[in-house]
């Protein structure tokens, strides 16, 4: 299958379930996931009519953002976990970052906007599972808390909101009741009220679970093996 029709496909899929829920299918963004593949595939997306893509590393996408400079309006988004020293960088490359975990990294990255002009949009990464391996703010933390509660001095970010990756499930239904946790979490942090933070943005759908990431309200759902096809 060519990645247009991947692309077509993953549109109506995201369509349906959309419909399925009750919801418009244009209140949903798909981003592309282009890592570990070459530049060249991602401006057949972006041919293709693509224009949001994630990728996870800073380096690997210094390296190809060079040979896409010219694809006008196409939008790059850090969706893997950032070492807060690579910072600078990644503000530089990346159009925002959806996987802020830490408030020293949120620190980091508003210095590094301020200092080149810009306003940063981010999405807080939730590691809803609670899984050990993995990045992300707990639900419940004092960490999220006092991020939340330094947003108004952070003047250089925007905190669009919630990013999640749960815990993997053969069956895409297991998903579900992870995905409903960060829709509350959102509407918890939302009926807070903190200065400067929105709660418009829910990212979560990988290529295995998305419908059921739009039937529980994602606003963003994050595919690539279901445009690209298997990482090698
Ligand atoms: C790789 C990755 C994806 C895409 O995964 P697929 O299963 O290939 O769709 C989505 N989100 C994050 C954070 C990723 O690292």
């Amino acid at each position: 299958m060519s990645i247009t029709a991947n692309l077509a496909e993953v549109r109506a899929r995201i369509a349906a379930a959309a419909a399925r829920a009750g919801r418009d299918p244009s209140s949903i963004a798909l981003m592309a996931v282009s890592k570990t593949f070459p530049a060249e595939r991602i401006r057949e997306a972006y041919t293709a009519g693509q224009r949001i893509f994630g990728e996870n590393r800073v380096q690997e996408f210094a390296e190809k953002a060079p040979q896409l400079a010219d694809l006008n309006g196409a939008n790059f988004h850090l969706i893997g976990h950032l070492q807060s020293n690579k910072s600078a960088k990644a503000v530089e490359i990346f159009h925002a970052v959806d996987s802020v975990d830490s408030l020293k990294l949120a620190e980091r990255l508003n210095a590094a906007a301020e200092k080149l002009g810009k306003l940063l949009p981010i999405l807080l990464e939730v590691n809803i599972g609670g899984e050990e391996q993995k990045a992300g703010l707990a639900p419940d933390s004092d960490e999220l808390d006092s991020l939340l509660e330094a947003a108004p001095s952070l003047t250089s970010l925007k905190i669009r909101g919630l990013m999640t990756i749960p815990p993997h499930t053969d069956d895409p239904e297991g998903a579900r009741s992870y995905f409903r946790c960060l829709r509350e979490l959102r509407a918890e942090i939302a009926a807070h009220h903190h200065a400067s933070v929105e709660m418009t943005e829910l990212s979560m759908g990988m290529s295995h679970d998305f419908e059921v990431a739009v039937e529980e309200g994602s606003t963003c759902v994050r595919l690539g093996t279901a445009i690209f096809g298997q990482r090698g």
